[in-house]
């Protein structure tokens, strides 16, 4: 007798073929099991989806194949995970084994039974986890703890940088933990940067077999590791990235989102989930609580607690005595003299910390020397032949580099174009930072007598392995006095000795085409600002500096209060006019082909196909636009944007949209995609 079932398989991202695949099987096998499938002329992990009955409307395969193996000694995948994998998958509009075997590690595939029983021998579960006791909470952070423990959520801790979020939750998991033998946590985390610090913190609490990570910086045998720690419950805690949200826990209880506010969760390509939302899916499905934290939370998060749809708590003050934040000074650059980089209050504030013995954060969005290189005698400038977009001068190593290709060159002795060897560097990235202080601060004098020194942290300089934490543990242990750094030096990071953050060239921000643009701006100087003071006893004396031609704009007004409520009331109120999202929804068509008018062709025609689709109706769709930067390693970018006051009929749309998508060719087209909830518009 054979039976047949239903096989999730990693189908190719642009097949029209993306449901489960008909094979046959001698014995009949749960849903969730986990098996090895033939696949054209390779053989492949799958995932039985359903039941038999469901088997009968899987496409077969050419000839009915059978499966080649069971993983045998694996628990299946829950109903749950495969609940959350189909949601994914239809509400991305990607294939489900692509969704399904993304969030598997690679290297199940090859496990043999023998191999598997010994990995699973040395998983021991159920062993009760021994809790370190935690400091005392505050009457904030216990207020927060009570309503959380008593309340059914999903929650927004909305607390401020310092006020002991990750205390609470520390306890939240403790309290679980100690509650229910065997539940399993998942905290989340943006940054691949900030897992370290957070697995420190939860590993000196709950001891190191209950904590397993999980995230994109790990190698195939370290995430099996973890997978089959978590799958069979073994690891009480996942600590992870965006990807973990996928994490197979047959005993989860808790979810926690740090940072939810933060772009990160997004993933950019394949499947475009928000692991934020997603988490908060999964968290209603499986049962378990959720926690999103943050000190300027997402504008979405943020409005669903005024709508009551998530309980919001709340964290004003810091941890200490003094809780105090840092004081907001706002430069204006319309009187400083022309072209200056520091306004003469803020090198002279920055050479008084200098001298006092004190640390200081001076950040600027953009890395290298100078993003563009000029010649001073004709029109030439360092543009990339691969992209619409300026080659950045890097000084270190003398090199034009792209930051979009990564296509590299030695800067050229002379112009390209008419030899002229006075080629100038025109604008100014954290190298240039870093050399500018150098010369700005060097008469100064350390209160013992010797010269500053300073220290430059963005991806360029962290990009060999250990140099991050090398250079974090530098600025933790005082030995570096201004710290010249990206948007990376302003996350998360708990330094204590820094009394002075400065943000250098705010304000492209505040006219940005993209409608989010101040909503991230405002987060940056926020976190930017947390950095700062948070040692107790400088608290009061610590500031945030911000150099800008728009001192007046109301971004920084609430700013300068501290006030994000104010600063979400008026972005709500703007995007509530315009039908913005959370009051509306999004998506984007995006098309990549070997010339512009190839990528707005496909567009132009998908709409013109849209007018029969279901629910076309009730959808808005933009004229074709090309990327702000148009064109990537010679491939031309448009989109097509997407919007419809329902996200019912939004869903509708894309559905029944994407098979007349799958049929429309254009000569010159490359790929094309849809993202859903975009973040970048
Ligand atoms: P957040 O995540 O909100 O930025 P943290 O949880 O990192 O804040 O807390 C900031 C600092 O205060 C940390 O050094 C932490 O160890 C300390 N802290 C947090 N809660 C308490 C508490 N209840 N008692 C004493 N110290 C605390
Ligand atoms: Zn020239
Ligand atoms: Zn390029």
């Amino acid at each position: 007798m054979t039976f047949s079932l239903a096989v999730v398989v990693p189908t190719p991202a642009h097949s029209s073929v993306s449901g489960p695949l008909s094979y046959q099987s001698e014995l009949p096998l749960a849903p969730g099991t986990l098996v090895r499938v033939p696949l054209g002329r390779r053989e492949v992990l799958g995932v039985v989806w359903d039941d038999a009955a469901q088997a009968e409307n899987a496409r077969p395969t050419s000839d009915n194949k059978p499966i080649s193996g069971v993983l045998d000694g694996l628990e299946p995948l829950t109903a749950q995970w495969r609940q959350l994998v189909t949601f994914s998958s239809r509400y991305y509009q990607r294939g489900l084994g692509e969704v399904a075997l993304a969030a598997l590690p690679p290297q199940l595939r090859d496990m043999n039974t023998v191999q598997l029983a010994r990995r699973l021998k040395r998983q021991r579960p159920d062993e009760s986890v021994v809790t370190t006791q935690g400091p005392t909470l505050t009457d904030e952070q216990a207020q927060a703890l009570g309503t959380f423990e008593s309340e059914p959520g999903p929650f927004l801790l909305f607390g401020a940088t310092g006020s002991g979020k990750t205390e609470v939750y520390l306890q939240a998991v403790a309290s679980l933990l100690a509650r229910e033998p065997g539940a399993q946590a998942l905290v989340m985390v943006p940054e691949i940067n900030l897992t370290p610090q957070l697995q420190a913190r939860f590993i000196a609490r709950f001891g190191e077999t209950n904590v397993v990570a999980m995230n994109s910086g790990m190698t195939n045998p370290q995430r099996l590791k973890s997978w089959l720690s978590a799958h069979s419950g073994t690891a009480r805690i996942v600590l992870g990235t965006r990807m973990a949200v996928f994490a197979s826990m047959p005993h989860l209880r808790l979810i926690v989102v740090d940072e939810e506010h933060d772009p990160s969760y997004k993933q950019q390509e394949g499947a475009r989930y928000s692991a934020r939302d997603l988490a908060v899916l999964r968290g209603k499905q499986e049962g378990a609580k959720v926690l999103l934290g943050s000190a300027t939370p997402s504008l979405e998060s943020w409005h669903a607690t005024e709508s009551g749809k998530y309980k919001r708590l709340v964290m004003a003050a810091r941890v200490g005595e003094s809780g105090g934040f840092p004081a907001v000074r706002l430069v204006d650059m319309n009187l400083q003299p022309k072209r200056a980089v520091f306004s003469v209050q803020l090198l002279h504030a920055l050479q008084q910390r200098v001298a006092r013995g004190e640390q200081s954060l001076i950040f600027l969005n953009r890395r290298g020397y100078a993003p563009v290189l000029s010649c001073t005698a004709c029109e030439w400038k360092s543009e990339c032949p691969n992209c619409s977009a300026y080659r950045v001068f890097h000084k270190i190593d003398r090199t034009l580099r792209c930051h979009h290709c990564g296509f590299t060159e030695p800067v050229p002795r002379a112009c390209p174009e008419c030899g002229n060897v006075d080629i100038a560097a025109v604008g100014r990235g954290t190298e240039r930072l870093e050399e500018n202080l150098a010369e700005l601060l060097a008469p100064i004098r350390r209160p013992n007598g010797e010269p500053v020194r300073i220290a430059r942290m963005d991806a360029d300089s962290t990009r060999l392995k250990g140099a991050l934490e090398q250079q974090l543990a530098l600025v933790h242990a005082g030995e570096v006095d201004v710290l010249v750094g990206t948007q990376m030096v302003t996350k998360g990071h708990d330094f204590r000795g820094i009394t002075l953050v400065a943000a250098l060239n705010a304000d492209s921000a505040l006219f940005s085409s993209d409608f989010r643009a101040p909503e991230r701006l405002f987060s940056l100087l926020m976190q930017a600002a947390g950095r700062a003071g948070r040692d107790a006893a400088q608290a009061s004396a610590s500031e945030m500096w911000v150099q800008t031609f728009h001192p007046r704009h109301p971004l920084f007004t609430a700013l300068r209060a501290h006030d994000y409520p104010a600063f979400a009331a008026q972005q709500l109120k703007e995007r509530e006019q315009a039908g913005m999202p959370p009051f509306g929804y999004q998506a984007l068509l995006r098309a990549d082909a070997r010339t512009q008018e190839a990528a707005q062709a496909f567009l132009q025609t998908a709409a013109a196909q849209a007018q029969d689709v279901q629910d076309a109706d009730r959808v808005v769709l933009y004229p074709a636009v090309p990327l702000t930067i148009q064109r990537v390693a010679n491939v031309e970018r448009a989109q097509m944007l997407v919007e419809s006051a329902s996200r019912v009929a939004l869903q509708r749309f894309l559905a029944a949209w994407q098979p007349v998508l799958h049929a429309t060719k254009e000569k010159g087209l490359i790929r094309w995609a849809i993202d859903v909830d975009p973040l970048m518009i």
